[in-house]
């Protein structure tokens, strides 16, 4: 077995006991303060996924209403060419009887048959083009019900956010000035130790030997480290993860 790592400083006029403990307090405070500045720190990016979606959402009401225009303006072409095919017929019909022979007759007839044909077709297009209005009418009044409702739950998950985040600093705050009155409690030494590991190891520096095996990394520690850690003669740290090691007193 390699040998566990230590402090390789003795420390007659400290009560390891008591220097742990307060270290176990001081853990439990970074431990919430670690938690609640994570979550501060992912509201910004929470806000702004909703947001995103929410434009997105923007986005397709707006081609929607687009689609509408075109179809708007497509039919305003298509009533014109129906009126002016329309004058057009009018005017051919009354030019039929000063026509001098039967083949223009015949002729200007099939003219006019042609171009109320044609009327027909511009008819057809415009019921069509009607009928896509309505049903894009339905589409746009839906869509923009969910948004006005999306937009409401968009607010209220901001509010609710930010109200969190008051919560969160006025808690850290508190954990803040708790963490003042532990501190000075620790040696000086130790507390560096302590927050070299904090910053290296995601805010966990001290843990528990439960069943024998490490709280921070789950490798198992060996009996004889486990007795070491009890003689509190040097502060043991785990070999695999480095994190300071303890027993918890029901345990002992
Ligand atoms: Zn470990």
């Amino acid at each position: 077995m390699r040998p566990y790592k230590t402090i390789y400083f003795k420390m007659p006029a400290i009560d390891l006991k008591t220097e742990l403990g307060a270290l176990i307090k001081l853990q439990a405070l970074d431990t919430e303060i670690y938690g609640l500045k994570s979550e501060k720190n992912a509201k910004p990016l929470e806000i702004k996924l909703l947001e995103t979606a929410f434009e997105e959402k923007k986005v397709a009401m707006a081609a929607l209403e687009k689609a509408n225009l075109g179809l708007q303006k497509e039919k305003k072409d298509k009533e014109l060419e129906l009126a002016s095919k329309e004058e057009g017929i009018k005017k051919l019909q009354g030019q039929l009887y000063s026509l001098k022979t039967n083949k223009e007759y015949s002729t200007m007839m099939q003219q006019i048959a042609d171009a109320k044909a044609d009327v027909s077709v511009a008819e057809d297009k415009i019921l069509q083009l009607l009928d896509q209005m309505d049903k894009i009418k339905v589409d746009i009044e839906q869509e923009r019900q969910k948004l006005g409702e999306e937009e409401k739950v968009l607010k209220a998950q901001k509010e609710k956010s930010e109200e969190r985040i008051k919560v969160i600093d006025d808690r850290l705050a508190q954990l803040e000035a708790q963490r003042q009155q532990v501190i000075p409690g620790i040696d000086s030494k130790i507390l560096t130790q302590y927050e070299r590991i904090l910053e290296g190891r995601d805010a966990l520096a001290i843990v528990t030997v439960k069943d024998n095996s490490c709280q921070g990394c789950n490798m198992s520690v060996p009996a004889q480290v486990i007795n070491l850690i009890k003689m509190y003669d040097h502060i043991i740290t785990c070999e695999m993860c480095n994190r300071m090691l303890y027993i918890e007193e029901d345990q002992v």
